[in-house]
């Protein structure tokens, strides 16, 4: 068993029909980068670029952030990199910045509403993105996106990194896809109107459903809530997909979800177009996704979405599994 799901690190993923999926890795670190590939990743569909501002004793500036994107990219030998901005606040602690203390951290100063806030802070960050484009395929993503007018804001501090590089006769890309993750309830409601704009969401999971159900993230005391089988989440994530499909855009998934083998009919029965997950369980779902039919996979989603429970969800997709 375990020598032949390693044989699956080397081929791409492909379902038994024939449809070839887009599997790539969530990294912290550039270096993790190295592991990614190893173990079979399409690129990288979620850089989680906090975690530079965390390790730094102070703000990382322009050129390190630069060398950091750029470095994900060289060891991802050329695939696409999508960075996603800071996403500070929530649990995650920023001693130089003198982030507020809140009452309800999940609910407040976080992610892209600080970029708003600072926008210094923002427009150093894409410019590095800008930068590494020149030499790579990046894609940007902007976090914790709540509504349209936050989207808007942040795609003008991007004209502003790119005019100012413009002027400065620094190169990138002027195609580089720019998107949203999708993890606040209210823009997977409205991600028809998202659609026209943005080049692609990224679905997190991990935050959509705490914020879908009321129920932190972080809380054993109400974990047997946190569930993205339930079906109001199923839902949103159908919405999305449907609405990005619409408008010829794509969707992608970086929550945990994306890597949990009992989801993966659901989720390509959807339509989803890129997985992306912790490097180690790319060859899992490689394996999952080869013994799938689309078709088949297609009409489990309808039947799913029709349940009314995330037990009866769960039991349907383990009763899906148990015959496939
Ligand atoms: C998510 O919310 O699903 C996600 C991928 O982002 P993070 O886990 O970093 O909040
Ligand atoms: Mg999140």
């Amino acid at each position: 068993r375990q020598k032949s799901l390693e044989a699956y690190a080397a081929q791409p993923a492909v379902t038994a029909d024939g449809t070839r999926v887009e599997l790539a890795a969530n990294i912290g670190a550039a270096a993790e980068a190295e592991a990614a590939l190893r173990l079979g990743a399409d690129g990288v569909g979620l850089f989680r670029t906090e975690f530079l501002f965390m390790h730094a004793k102070e703000l990382p500036g322009e050129q390190e952030q630069y060398r950091a994107y750029l470095e994900a990219a060289q060891l991802m030998d050329g695939r696409p990199v999508i960075i996603r901005t800071m996403d500070i606040g929530g649990d995650k602690e920023l001693p130089y910045l003198e982030l507020p203390k809140e009452a309800n951290p999940f609910l407040g100063y976080r992610a892209i509403r600080i970029g708003l806030s600072r926008p210094e802070l923002l427009k150093t960050q894409l410019r590095a993105v800008l930068r590494a484009s020149a030499f790579s395929t990046m894609k940007v993503m902007f976090p914790m996106i709540s509504g349209l007018d936050e989207w808007r804001q942040a795609k003008a501090i991007l004209a502003k990194a790119r005019l100012e590089l413009e002027q400065e006769g620094v190169d990138f890309d002027r195609n580089m896809e720019v998107g949203i993750m999708v993890e606040i309830p209210s823009t997977a409601v409205m991600a028809g109107l998202f659609a026209q704009e943005v080049d692609f969401f990224s679905i997190g999971t991990n935050d959509l459903v705490q914020y879908t159900l009321a129920v932190d993230r972080m809380n054993e005391h109400v974990a047997y809530l946190y569930d993205y089988f339930h079906p109001a989440v199923l839902h949103l994530i159908r919405n999305v997909i449907e609405a990005s499909h619409h408008a010829g855009k794509w969707t992608g998934m970086c929550g945990g979800m994306a890597g949990d083998p009992l989801a993966a009919p659901l989720l390509l029965g959807l339509g989803l177009d890129e997985w992306s997950m912790e490097a180690g369980r790319l060859s899992r779902t490689k394996e999952t996704l080869s013994r799938l039919d689309r078709g088949a996979c297609r009409r489990l989603a309808e039947d799913v979405l029709r349940l009314d429970t995330p037990a009866a969800v769960r039991q349907a997709l383990k009763d899906f599994a148990a015959v496939e």
